[in-house]
């Protein structure tokens, strides 16, 4: 099951998953035609779609039980849906700073650790979670601090849940791209500073979200048990940590 499949890189993991012969459940929010067109066009057979905003637990439990009674359970988890809000703290009200940290946690975070509640409850030994971070949240987003912080939770959360779902053979790994070309970024990269936002990385491009989707399929991958509770840094060494 893909959070956010509808476009960008949750499509890229769906078409990833079902190239490697998986079942796939697309979720969107407000996506319908995109996401059935997906399902259409997926190899291979009893794909499904699911709507939910993740922001609303009630609807990401109905989300999930529904998910996994269209796979008959559910193997891999990728939280990957997200939301990007510029919220410069010089520059919006009080009412809009509210606004921007209540909507970008609620999505990022929240809706994370509770489509990953209700999915534990649908897997056994061998399942696996795999989280879309960022690289935001190591480098900071000066003018979307709830994104980076939506994002540093979400790294925290998949360390916690690796040890706690360990016992129960259940992994929990993340990725943590820098730009990748989607619906997200498109703006950004067609204005004056697209350029500029390229040479961040040393290889003068940002990535092609099927890059994040194969990181992704290696985290899910039966041989990944030992890199439960790892952060892949996906950003063409354009921010390295130590
Ligand atoms: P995108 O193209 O904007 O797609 C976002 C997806 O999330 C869509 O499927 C959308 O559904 C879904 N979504 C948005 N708000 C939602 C909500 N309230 N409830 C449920 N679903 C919701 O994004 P993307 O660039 O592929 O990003 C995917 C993930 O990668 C995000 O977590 C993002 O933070 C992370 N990321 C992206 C980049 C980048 O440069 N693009 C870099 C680092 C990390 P609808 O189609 O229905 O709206």
């Amino acid at each position: 099951m893909i959070t956010g499949a509808s476009r960008g890189i949750g499509r890229a993991i769906a078409t990833a998953f079902a190239a490697e012969g998986d079942r796939v459940v697309i979720h969107h929010r407000s996506s319908p035609e995109l996401a059935e067109a997906l399902r259409a066009e997926l190899p291979g057979d009893g794909h499904a779609v699911v709507q939910a905003d993740l922001a609303d637990p009630d609807e990401v439990r109905l989300m999930v039980d529904a998910a996994a009674e269209a796979l008959g359970g559910i193997d891999v988890l990728v939280n990957n849906a997200g939301i990007f809000l510029a919220h410069p703290i010089m520059d919006v009200s009080y009412e809009e700073w509210q606004a921007a940290w209540h909507q970008t946690l609620g999505v990022n975070l929240l809706g994370a650790a509770n489509a990953t509640w209700c999915a534990v409850r649908h897997m056994g030994r061998g399942g696996r979670i795999v989280n879309v971070s960022s690289r935001g949240a190591f480098r900071g987003e000066p003018d979307s601090p709830a994104y980076g912080a939506s994002k540093a939770g979400m790294n925290a959360l998949g360390q916690s849940l690796a040890i706690a779902l360990a016992p129960r053979g259940i992994t929990v790994g993340t990725v943590a791209p820098g730009f990748v070309e989607t619906d997200m970024t498109n703006e950004h990269l067609k204005a004056p500073r697209g350029d500029a936002i390229r040479a961040q990385s040393p290889f003068g491009r940002i990535a092609m979200p099927e890059e994040i989707a194969a990181a992704v399929l290696y985290l899910a991958s039966p041989e990944a048990e030992w890199a439960s509770g790892t952060i892949i840094d996906l950003n063409g060494a354009s921010y390295l940590r130590s």
